[in-house]
């Protein structure tokens, strides 16, 4: 298993959802940057605040391609 680097190690704790609305923010900088990949989630990153906001569901799950490799 690859070390994490610094920047998908946030990833791996656990998160209500105010942390990860507040995770996904840094996420998609991330992405803009190119340093995160996004793979696949239950909506785009695009609907994702809009979905959070209105408490649709308590979970969410995006997958990110971290640049060291992990995912
Ligand atoms: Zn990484």
């Amino acid at each position: 298993m690859k070390k994490e680097c610094e920047f998908c190690k946030i990833s791996n704790r656990k998160l209500n959802t105010n942390d990860y609305f507040e995770k996904l923010v840094l996420w998609k900088n991330y992405v803009s940057q190119g340093i995160f990949k996004f793979i696949k989630g239950d909506t785009s990153l695009k609907n994702l605040e809009e979905e959070i906001y209105n408490e649709n569901k308590y979970v969410y799950y995006h997958y990110f391609e971290c640049k060291c490799g992990k995912k």
